[in-house]
């Protein structure tokens, strides 16, 4: 038996809900995805305003063979769909002080760099380097698309686990190998780009630093909403049906099967495998509120810890900027003290650390001629830490994050702005149905990894299936695309039955 012609339901169209959707369709299931919003993309939408173009969410293109795959598969070209460019250098951190640090894949250039904070690091970088190569043979390469089902796998992953030292934190094993301050802030602060706490995250999500080096940061031509777009075409063409504006309120089920979706407008169809990638606390205690199951995992979820959630101001300027960068990091005066008020205090810090996106750097189609498009994001508490009155906080904030990017690189900018707004932990939750307003779902610790993870397939629903950023392996756009291949798999395997 095959899963040919058996019919799949995928709830979201994230990252990872269209990548899934890709490898069922490529297997010949006929495979609809429901999405409740009028544009596909999940935390990757965008907004168009005056001539600029504002890209919601991911901005850095990790891994592309991850997505390239989901083209290949069929003998596809994801080139013929979506053109990737490389970003050069992949991130420069700037400090109050004055100090810059350019982080790329060029070694020499980098160790130049890393000679300049401090000269006896490059030994130390190196070795982090190689510890992080490790974490992420083990970590990525082999478990992130193999899904954990029972305590067995997890027993399975333990050498590796031993290997990458994952009872550690990133930034216990940076700084075991890493002596000056600003450089460990610079290694081990892409831990954020997953939602985990640098301090407290794993040391097997150190993996990031080797996916960057090896597989370079990219930029899609036209924003991420272009890259959206073509798995979206990709899907399309293969026979997939994209159901947009209609958000699923009910999955159906009989006993323990899932059997039909019903949607907002009344529409609902019978399906032989249902897929979520909504928010994992959004599916159990909504789209399967009335079952035991959703109530007891809903309860279960409650009680774990969820990531942060994000500030985002958008704004399009007057001018070109060439030697900002494209992906900036302005720290602050703090660092491990602001991750305490974020991750663990639930304050919003007087001081600011900010990351600024630049895309029109790299590409000026996405502003009108002469001007420029921008993003500075902060981090924030969650809504369940951080008990404020967004309404009246955004504007005073989205005032101070333009005044420190104005003190720090552009000092005319008020007189600049053609267009603004800004985008916040309220909008993840009212938009998105993200749990607290979480911008990367269940945050990334140990005990919330690969098989403390819910489940790729739920374990009572048996044709119940997640993907995304609530389930193993977690947020970021390689870590949702490994997992739908996962899913996948599961699911691919439980249709031939
Ligand atoms: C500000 C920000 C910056 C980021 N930067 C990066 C980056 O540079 N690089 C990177 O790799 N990752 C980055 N990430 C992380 C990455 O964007 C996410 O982890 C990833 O996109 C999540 O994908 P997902 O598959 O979990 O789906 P999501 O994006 O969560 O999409 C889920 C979809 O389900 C839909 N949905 C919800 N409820 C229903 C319902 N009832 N019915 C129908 N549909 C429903 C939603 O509307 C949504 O479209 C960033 C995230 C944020 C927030």
């Amino acid at each position: 038996m095959t899963a040919e012609g058996k019919r799949a339901c995928v709830i979201g169209s994230g990252f990872g809900g269209l990548a899934l959707a890709i490898r069922l369709q490529a297997a010949g299931v006929q495979t609809t995805v429901v999405e409740a919003r009028d544009q596909p993309g999940g935390h990757a939408c965008h907004w168009r305003k005056e001539g600029f173009t504002f890209d919601a969410g991911p901005t850095a293109i990790t891994d592309p063979a991850c997505l390239s795959e989901l083209w290949q598969m069929t003998g596809h070209a994801m080139a013929d769909d979506i053109e990737l460019m490389p970003v050069t250098p992949f991130c420069r951190f700037n400090w109050p002080d004055g100090t810059l640090f350019d982080y790329s894949n060029d070694e020499a250039a980098l160790h130049k760099q890393i000679a300049r904070l401090e000269p006896a690091d490059i030994a130390g970088y190196d070795a982090f380097l190689q510890f992080s190569a490790a974490a992420h043979e083990e970590g990525y390469r082999k478990l992130a698309s193999v899904p954990f089902l029972d305590g067995v796998s997890m027993v399975e992953a333990l050498p590796a686990l031993v290997k990458s030292r994952a009872w550690r934190s990133v930034h216990d094993i940076v700084s075991k190998h890493i002596r000056n301050g600003k450089l460990r802030e610079a290694v081990s602060v892409n831990t954020l780009a997953i939602g985990g706490n640098p301090l407290t995250a794993s040391a097997i999500y150190a993996l990031i630093h080797k996916l960057e080096r090896d597989g370079g940061v990219w930029w899609p031509r036209g924003g991420t909403n272009r890259l959206v777009a073509a798995l979206v075409r990709h899907f399309e063409r293969l026979g997939g049906t994209l159901r947009l504006g209609d958000a699923v309120t009910k999955v159906h089920t009989l006993g323990n099967r899932a059997t039909e979706v019903e949607t907002k407008s009344g529409w609902r169809e019978r399906f032989q495998a249902v897929a979520s990638n909504a928010d994992v606390m959004h599916t159990y205690r909504e789209l399967l509120a009335g079952t035991h199951r959703g109530r007891q995992m809903a309860r279960k979820l409650a009680s774990k810890r969820f990531s942060p959630s994000a500030f985002i101001v958008h704004f399009g300027v007057e001018g070109t900027w060439p030697g900002i960068p494209h992906h900036t990091i302005l720290f602050g005066p703090r660092y491990e003290g602001l991750l305490k008020d974020i991750f663990d205090h639930g304050v919003l810090p007087a001081d600011l650390a900010i990351y600024l996106h630049h895309p029109t750097v790299t590409d000026p189609s996405l502003a009108p001629v002469g001007k420029s498009t921008f993003y500075a994001l902060l981090p924030v508490a969650h809504l369940g830490k951080l008990a404020i009155d967004w309404g009246e906080v955004g504007p005073v904030l989205e005032q101070r994050v333009l005044a420190e990017v104005s003190r720090r690189l552009i000092p005319d900018l008020a007189d600049r702005i053609v267009t603004k707004f800004h985008y916040g932990p309220r909008d993840f939750m009212t938009d998105l149905h993200a749990h607290l307003g979480s911008a990367f779902s269940l945050e990334p610790t140990l005990t919330q990894s690969a098989w403390f993870r819910p489940h790729n397939r739920d374990d009572v629903i048996g044709n119940f299936y997640l993907v995304g950023a609530g389930t193993h392996p977690g947020a970021g756009i390689p870590g949702v695309v490994a997992g739908a291949k996962a899913t996948a798999g599961l699911m691919l395997q439980d249709l031939a039955r």
